[in-house]
């Protein structure tokens, strides 16, 4: 399958977490110890074994308390950052996939990850010091190849999440950005894997 896309669609999103738990299932991440911060948002942060996580983001709106739930996970940027600045070090540590994929591999592991993270606007990616890795989202790369959906796609069972080819998806996110209004945008663009649709602008202030 060449370039496809994940839409997210925030208005669609509860909250219930089942993409969380789909990814850790499917790429056999451990779970990670929290804790109660006065907030339903949980873990926290992403991690080098949590790779994709539900932000709640808390707004007063006409005196009353408005939450959004923005999917955050690597947004497979094209051209990806991170791909640039490990190719000046490591050709191939990095890969831009057929799929729309950005992989990383271990030949990573050759290069400072300080460079790798620092790389990437979104904040994104986790080195592990135990395994000398970086980690994050791949797309369910070997899912997509093998003809399936991402684990957490499948998981949606709301509509929030929808998976395909990348004009398609585009189209879908163009169409439902219309239907929201004229405060609705795409985050982050088009020149990505990984888009969402706003249902307000003023969000963007939140999710950077
Ligand atoms: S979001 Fe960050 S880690 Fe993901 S492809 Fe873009 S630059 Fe790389
Ligand atoms: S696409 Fe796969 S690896 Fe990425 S967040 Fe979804 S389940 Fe996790
Ligand atoms: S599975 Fe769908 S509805 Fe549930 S938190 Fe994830 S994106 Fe939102």
């Amino acid at each position: 399958m060449n370039n496809m896309a994940i839409f997210i669609d925030i208005s669609k999103c509860t909250a219930c977490r089942a993409c969380q738990v789909a990814c850790k299932n499917w790429n056999q991440l451990k779970a990670e110890q929290t804790e109660n911060r006065g907030s339903h948002e949980n873990p926290p942060d992403l991690s080098a074994h949590t790779w994709n996580r539900i932000r709640w983001v808390e707004e007063l709106k006409n005196r009353k308390i408005s939450w959004s739930f923005f999917n955050d996970r690597c947004r497979h940027c094209d051209p990806p950052d991170c791909k640039d600045a490990a190719d000046e070090f490591v050709k191939g540590a990095i890969i831009k996939d057929k799929t729309g994929a950005v992989i990383f591999t271990e030949k990573i592991k050759a290069i400072d990850p300080d460079e790798i993270l620092s790389a990437c606007p979104y904040d994104i990616p986790r080195y592990d010091p135990e395994t000398r890795m970086i980690y994050k989202c791949n797309f369910c790369f070997d899912r997509i190849n093998a003809g399936l959906t991402p684990a957490c796609v499948k998981a949606c069972s709301t509509g929030a999440l929808q998976f395909g080819d990348k004009t398609k998806m585009l189209h879908l996110a163009h169409d439902r950005i219309s239907q929201l209004g004229k405060n609705a945008t795409l985050y982050p663009g088009e020149d990505y894997n990984i888009f969402w649709a706003l249902p307000d602008k003023a969000l963007l202030k939140h999710i950077g």
